[in-house]
């Protein structure tokens, strides 16, 4: 999986970054690799394999590919579209949509934050009336990952404000369903190459049949994408760490200064000792979480640490690689400040930092 992705995912890498551009080939090797389809069931064109082999297999392509922007792509694919189809979607529109998110001929995503509710995801205002056979959608969605290239997202809307999260439906909206506009794309810092617009809908027509799972029930299916989501969307990051580590071992090694390799200095040493722990911190979280849902056990609490743990060690590592280049590490040719970049968004997407601290210490019993 590494030799994949390293010998096919990196080409151009500088270049796509620095203009933001989406690797559809790379997403298409990516697709035929089987990866979009690791926890799909074959029966639907996937390759049905367990949580802990997809996020070893994740994990992998971390570690191998350092485009993070397309892993990203991938995951947003997986964990909000793929998996809520899998498990709240009817036998028709698991058969319809399923084969072709998993070869890749499909892009999706989810759009739940809005202007005004981001972690506060249930305050959002799109509406979806229903009329005879459709529902129409109304409001503005933004931050949604893939949203230039999608085919199709899930759309969270509200059926009934007086029911405040209740009323909440998802809904499987096509590209061309009329109403439904790609509004401009938003230039990030870091996860460049993962494309993210604003999403218009606008008296926009979804027939009945792709409303996913029943009317109000879309708290239960956002909760249930994002567990999935918190669990298995930073495995990469896990193989990015470990990528990391590596490349700073060698430097302290090689790279002389007062006469002695950097690594000898033992406030080098003890950089890179943080990086391991942390690294190995990260992967215990995720093996961990994984293994449990393995096992079909609920993960609320796990997947909450998993996602607070990695990305904050994600950061911390990026910064010490940075730190032990020291000027080689600052300059763009070297990737490590891209590493940063992209390193900085994971505290914020799937829920903030401070609201997976929120999620924890409630589960704790606080
Ligand atoms: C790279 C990236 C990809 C994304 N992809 C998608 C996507 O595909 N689809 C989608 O719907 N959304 C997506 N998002 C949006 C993401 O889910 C939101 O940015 C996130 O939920 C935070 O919402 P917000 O940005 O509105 O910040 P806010 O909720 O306004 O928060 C601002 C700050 O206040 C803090 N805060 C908020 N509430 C509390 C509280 N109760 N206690 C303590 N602190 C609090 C936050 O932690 C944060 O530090 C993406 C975001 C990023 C960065």
């Amino acid at each position: 999986m590494s030799r994949f992705a390293s010998r096919e995912l990196n080409d151009y890498l500088r270049e796509r970054d620095k203009l933001g551009e989406f690797n559809r080939v790379g997403w298409k090797k990516c697709a035929e690799f089987g990866i979009h389809g690791l926890p799909v069931p074959k029966d639907y064109g996937g390759l049905g394999v367990d949580p802990l082999t997809t996020v070893g297999v994740l994990e992998s392509l971390g570690y191998g590919c350092r485009d993070n922007g397309l892993v990203f792509s991938i995951n947003a694919h997986m964990w909000t579209l793929e998996i809520p189809l899998l498990e709240f979607g009817t036998e028709e529109q698991k058969r319809k949509y399923l084969p072709s998110l998993c070869s890749g001929e499909l892009v999706g995503g989810n759009a739940m934050s809005e202007p005004a509710s981001g972690s506060d995801a249930y305050s959002l205002q799109t509406t979806a009336e229903r009329r005879g056979d459709r529902y129409i959608l109304n409001g503005t969605k933004t931050f949604a990952s893939n949203g230039p290239v999608c085919d199709l997202m899930i759309v969270y809307a509200t059926v009934d404000r007086s029911k405040g999260p209740n009323g909440i439906s998802s809904f499987l909206v096509e590209r061309q369903s009329p109403g439904f506009k790609v509004g401009r794309e938003l230039e990030k810092m870091g996860l460049r190459t993962s494309p993210m617009a604003e999403l218009f809908l606008e008296d926009c027509e979804v027939p009945v049949e792709n409303r996913l799972g029943r009317e109000g029930n879309g708290k239960n299916l956002f909760t249930h994408s994002m567990t999935w989501e918190r669990s298995c969307i930073l495995a990469s990051a896990v193989g990015t760490m470990q990528r990391l580590l590596e490349l700073s071992i060698r430097y302290a090694n090689d790279r002389k200064q007062f006469g002695q390799s950097i690594g000898k200095f033992q406030l080098i040493g003890s950089k890179i000792v943080d990086m391991k722990l942390r690294l190995d911190e990260a992967r215990a979280a995720l093996y961990r979480t994984a293994w449990l849902q393995s096992k079909g056990k609920s993960v609320f609490l796990e997947a909450a640490l998993t996602k607070l743990a990695i990305s904050e060690n994600w950061v911390r590592c990026a910064e010490d690689a940075i730190q032990i280049h020291g000027g080689y590490g600052y300059i763009v040719d070297s990737e490590f400040e891209r590493e940063m970049r992209d390193a900085l968004g994971s505290r914020i997407y799937s829920g903030t930092s401070e609201v997976q601290r929120i999620i924890a210490s409630s589960l704790l019993g606080l």
